[in-house]
């Protein structure tokens, strides 16, 4: 009793903490030890005691008072008087009812098990990858996608009770999931409460279970459902569907589907951001004397005029070809960059023909030549 800790100590404020510091510590404390995050860890459910403990008093304005003045006999009537209730009240506390009266409608979060086993439960989120094409990536499409999930048991419709039956109100806790136990301890008679044995908290017997689910009323299924791919998506992006997770409990919501998007590469596209690259292989004739040109695009072949004495390496834009910008207006572009090939394999006739035309270049027809060896010279002269 005498190490009973101090209530402003327990959420980690001063005392003269504002009604809305006092809950803001509350929530964080809360949150982070919550049955439901921390299963199984009892050290965590005895702090989520405390906290709640201590935020009943801080949080009414007359027991804080009487809590100021008095300590922890000012609003526990029997603190030092030899029989300490395991509830500070005389009377059971449902901390799951404060904790929901905090979060409200807080997603994910149940009143605590043992204390409302019928509370409402959010289902868990789930995911899945789907892998889709370069266009359809750039274009958007609908696409059947797979996953695992939690789902409400067909056969029984939740229940968990066969066909016919149904779950009927525990008669050890009278549904209320947990007992009262009290101890003889030197400081007096100690009443606490643990978990109802013959319904596991659930407050409800199932005399015969669903044989699709052996009682649980949720099982694993593989489910398939279709969802529209926006155009524009890329690679790890992540696409989420809203109530398509397991589904909830007790009448909770359905978790979401996150959707992890992955796009197979093109054979000749490569994405940078929203524009598309490329590179083209023009002849050296083409490069030389300039060529109108074909181009493949994502919407198709487009025809471009490649001007006299093209570069490899030469890099032309065609604006607006790329990919669309996803949930906005307008496109990225494509750049096309120049390769030269050249030409193998040529007949003696062929040949004769470039050297005759080689014999009449000039330094005029290769700049870039006739500085680089300019360099050399000064380099060696
Ligand atoms: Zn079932
Ligand atoms: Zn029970």
């Amino acid at each position: 009793m005498a190490d009973k800790r101090d209530y402003y100590e327990v959420m980690g404020v001063s005392k003269g903490a504002s009604d809305d510091e006092i809950k803001k510590a509350y929530r964080q404390l809360a949150k982070k030890y919550h049955p439901d995050l921390n299963p199984g860890n009892a050290e965590a459910e005895a702090k989520f005691k405390e906290v709640n403990e201590a935020y009943e008093v801080l949080s009414d304005k007359d027991k804080r008072a009487r809590y100021d003045q008095f300590g922890h006999a000012g609003v526990d009537p029997n603190y030092g008087a030899g029989g300490y209730g395991g509830s500070p009240f005389g009377q059971e506390v449902d901390f799951g009812d404060i904790f929901n009266s905090v979060f409200g409608g807080f997603g994910g979060f149940g009143g605590r098990r043992s204390s409302n086993p019928n509370a409402p439960r959010r289902g868990a989120d789930v995911e899945t990858t789907v892998t889709i094409s370069f266009d359809e990536a750039a274009k958007g499409c609908r696409k059947e996608v797979v996953y695992n999930c939690v789902s409400t048991c067909e056969e029984c419709s939740g229940t968990g009770a066969q066909k016919g039956t149904s779950p009927k109100t525990c008669p050890t806790c009278s549904g209320r999931g947990q007992v009262n136990v009290q101890q003889r301890t030197p400081f007096g008679v100690v009443q606490t409460s643990r978990v109802c044995d013959a319904c596991r908290g659930t407050g409800k017997i199932i005399d015969n279970p669903c044989k699709s689910c052996g009682g649980n009323g949720r099982k694993k299924k593989q489910r398939k459902i279709e969802i529209n791919i926006p155009a524009g998506v890329n690679t790890d992006q992540v696409l989420n569907v809203s109530g398509q997770g397991s589904s909830g409990t007790n009448g909770g919501p359905a978790g979401d589907l996150h959707v992890y998007i992955n796009v197979r590469p093109h054979p000749i596209f490569e994405r940078r951001g929203d524009d598309v690259w490329c590179e083209f292989p023009l002849t050296f004739t083409q490069a030389a004397l300039g060529a109108e040109v074909v181009v493949p695009t994502i919407d198709g072949k487009v025809s471009y005029s490649v001007h006299d004495g093209t570069q490899p390496g030469d890099v032309f834009k065609l604006k607006g070809k790329g990919i669309p910008h996803i949930n906005g207006r307008g496109r990225g572009d494509q750049y096309v960059k120049v390769t030269i090939e050249v030409p193998r394999n040529l007949s003696s006739k062929q040949k004769e023909a470039l050297k005759q035309f080689e014999s009449s270049t000039t330094e005029k027809n290769y700049t870039k030549r006739k500085s680089f060896i300019d360099v050399i010279k000064s380099l060696f002269d």
